[in-house]
């Protein structure tokens, strides 16, 4: 669980307090389809009561799993996400200065859960890709062309200079 309780810091304004916690992708609520993330997931960084909100800045750190789009290898990379997340007492409704950016708590609890799972989720690539590098597979064979090239000849020809390369063929 990911909790804060705020009453010791509720009147330090402006003081840096630091927080780590350990969860996983299930405690999270962030299983996916697609890809995973392997054991611990890790959120460190520090909060500070600003006098408007409650300001959270830090990490979060993972290692995810999936298939490489292009290549179709099991990949797994290591994630650093940054993220800054203000926290406001009370209710949205009731606040004559709500902010879209603002997350809202009740009582002396601040649950980081949701806000965390957003951030994490939001950060992934719409692709997948074991490396910016990675060529993929040949679309004749099937090779991996990372591991090396298999001699096919992928040159792309538009099918009208192939027409015309025939006609020059059989002269
Ligand atoms: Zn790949
Ligand atoms: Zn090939």
């Amino acid at each position: 669980m990911m909790k804060i309780n705020i009453t010791a810091v509720s009147d330090k304004l402006g003081e840096n307090i630091p927080f780590r916690f350990v969860t996983n992708a299930q405690e999270l609520d962030a299983l996916q389809e697609d890809y995973s993330f392997d054991g611990d997931i890790s959120v460190e960084g520090e909060y500070v009561n600003t006098g408007r909100c409650y300001r959270f800045t830090g990490t979060i750190t993972c290692v995810k799993s999936f298939i490489c789009d292009r290549c179709l290898e099991p990949s797994t990379q290591k994630q650093v996400h940054d993220f800054v997340e203000e926290f406001r007492q009370g209710s949205p409704a009731a606040d004559e200065q709500a902010e879209e950016i603002v997350n809202y708590f009740d009582g002396d609890v601040i649950d980081l859960t949701s806000v965390i799972r957003d951030v994490l989720l939001s950060d992934q690539p719409l692709n997948n890709i074991c490396n910016a590098d990675c060529r993929g597979l040949c679309l004749k064979c099937g090779a991996n062309l990372n591991y090396g090239d298999c001699g096919c000849d992928r040159t792309v020809i538009d099918p009208r200079l192939a027409a015309l390369q025939q006609l020059l063929i059989k002269k």
